[in-house]
């Protein structure tokens, strides 16, 4: 991590924020402030270049002419492969979980490539659209409590094995393939399909990468009062339309 404040990067608002996804970047800042980190927010438009020094980028969701663009100009940029290829976290949602992947179908109907920063592969579902609050369970390995968010998606993931399944479903569909899984990630790339915004709906992600970029096993606790009763009713929402 830079020596002076935690640095977020937030890829593309005028590109990737049809749903919420400032709101991740709100949780993360305050969470890291309540922790006594000063945060200095980078928004990088779709024209301008996508810096190397951030600690953090978070990319979000999009419709799919947005996405189509994003990626053209994120491949072009090339500053968040750069990034990456240093180590940066990175967290992504829905079109730019796509994004990241090594390829997705446009909204042309093309395939599309992606930044092949996660060994995913995303086609266009053929079934009904993947719409929904959705309830899971996180890879154990990552040590975080059940996962909630909110999915709208047709595309469905498939999953190389450079990547594992961030969660498996209990409810809702994740990747769409059928299988239970939802998202991917590797050492500090994530992707999900979770909206929600999902940071706000599971704090305890926020709190993993701070702890990533600060190479911590834990942080100072605080108040989660309005969190957990977020997250008491989406995961009680997610059980009855089960
Ligand atoms: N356009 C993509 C899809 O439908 C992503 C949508 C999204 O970001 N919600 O699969």
């Amino acid at each position: 991590m830079s020596a002076s404040a935690l640095r977020v990067a937030w890829v593309y608002p005028d590109l990737l924020s049809t749903y919420g996804d400032q709101g991740n970047v709100l949780v993360l800042e305050r969470r890291a402030r309540q922790r006594g980190l000063s945060v200095e927010r980078l928004d990088i438009r779709s024209d301008q270049p996508v810096p190397t020094s951030a600690d953090i980028y978070l990319v979000g969701g999009g419709e799919d002419r947005p996405q189509r663009l994003a990626a053209e100009r994120l491949r072009r940029d090339g500053g968040l492969q750069r990034a990456a290829a240093n180590g940066a976290i990175i967290f992504s949602v829905c079109a730019g979980y796509q994004i990241l992947g090594r390829e997705f179908v446009n909204d042309l109907g093309q395939r599309e490539p992606g930044l092949g920063l996660l060994d995913v592969v995303s086609v266009r579902g053929e079934g009904e659209r993947c719409v929904g609050d959705v309830l899971a369970d996180i890879d154990p390995s990552l040590g975080l409590p059940e996962l909630t968010g909110f999915e709208n998606h047709q595309g469905v993931t498939h999953l190389g094995p450079g990547v594992r399944p961030f969660a498996h479903v209990r409810t809702g569909r994740g990747n769409g393939t059928g299988d239970g899984t939802e998202g991917a990630w590797r050492e500090t790339v994530f992707g999900t399909y979770m909206h929600g915004p999902v940071l706000a709906r599971n704090p305890k992600i926020a709190d993993l990468l701070l702890r990533l970029t600060l190479d911590v096993s834990a942080l100072t606790p605080i108040d989660e009062r309005w969190y957990e009763a977020l997250r008491a009713e989406r995961i009680a929402a997610a059980t009855q339309t089960a």
